[in-house]
């Protein structure tokens, strides 16, 4: 028996699969856009196409993320390769990334080259986006998974930019070196979080951080003031209800101009703060 388009995507919807995901996996196997799938829901699916069709609507409707399905995601105008060693880029963090970019920026006069870092880097999303938006940037990307450190080197290359890798537990990888910008998308949730019984495709390392989640973020924010050069920012993404502590922490390792920015959900979501000048 042969499937048309049509009736294949009837045969996803009643697996419970959302449309416009299924239609991505649809045009994921046979090759052809989503366009093109509107225009030819007639067309017929081969047994192989049939078979690998359904094998991956079972694992969406499962709660697979589509990105390990389709094998990348984008994020901030970047087509990145995504597989299950590293966390599914969040839009929500396209907001470190712009807040990145418009420091650099209004550094760029005074600080032509700016080391900048990005700790536990996964696919190399925020690396990556900031390299591309502030091409004299000189990146550092680092990461404690060799799978996820070998994902990003790999969009590096393929997206053709230029960013240098280290393995190593948060500033352990960064060799004593001092960075004008550093960032970081840490595992924030709490072990206990319920919110984890939808993420269970996803790296245990990639989310969890001690019992109140905020282990990652005091270890980075505690050395931050050894790795900053002077007037240099860290800048953090965290959860949503961890603001307070994050800019408290902050504040309590001597550093300056504390401040908050919200996600498109308009939850507080990063933070950020400068070393002092001197
Ligand atoms: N930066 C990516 C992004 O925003 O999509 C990935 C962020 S994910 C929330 C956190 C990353 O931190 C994971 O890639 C994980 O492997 C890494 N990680 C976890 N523990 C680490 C540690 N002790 N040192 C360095 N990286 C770590
Ligand atoms: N933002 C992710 C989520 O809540 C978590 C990522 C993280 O821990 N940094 O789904």
């Amino acid at each position: 028996m042969r499937l048309s388009v049509a009736q294949a995507l009837q045969q996803a919807r009643a697996l419970g699969v959302d449309r416009l995901d299924a239609q991505c996996i649809l045009a994921h196997h046979l090759g052809h856009s989503r366009t093109w799938l509107l225009a030819h829901d007639d067309a017929e699916l081969t047994g192989a196409q049939m078979d690998q069709l359904h094998q991956h609507l079972s694992r969406r409707a499962a709660g697979e993320p589509l990105a390990y399905l389709l094998g990348h995601k984008e994020f901030h105008g970047l087509n990145l390769q995504i597989n299950p060693h590293v966390l599914v880029p969040r839009p929500d963090t396209e907001v470190l990334v712009d807040w990145a970019l418009e420091l650099l920026a209004n550094m760029s006069s005074a600080i032509p080259c700016p080391q900048v870092v990005d700790l536990g880097t996964g696919s190399g999303a925020i690396a990556l986006a900031v390299k591309r938006g502030h091409p004299s940037a000189q990146m550092l990307a680092t990461d404690v998974s060799p799978e996820a450190l070998n994902l990003a080197q790999s969009n590096a290359q393929q997206l053709g930019l230029e960013v240098a890798f280290a393995h190593g537990a948060w500033w352990q990888a960064t060799a004593g070196r001092r960075f004008h910008l550093c960032l970081s998308n840490p595992p924030y949730i709490a072990e206990g979080d319920l919110h984890l019984a939808a993420l269970t495709h996803e790296p245990r390392l990639a989310l969890t951080s001690g019992p109140d989640g905020l282990h990652a973020l005091r270890r980075i924010i505690e050395a931050a003031p050894d790795h900053l050069t002077p007037a240099g920012w860290l800048l953090l993404e965290h959860g949503h209800d961890q603001g307070e502590e994050v800019q408290r922490l902050l504040q309590e390792h001597g550093l300056q101009h504390v401040q908050t920015r919200l996600d498109w959900g308009g939850n507080p979501r990063c933070s950020g703060a400068r070393a002092p000048s001197r």
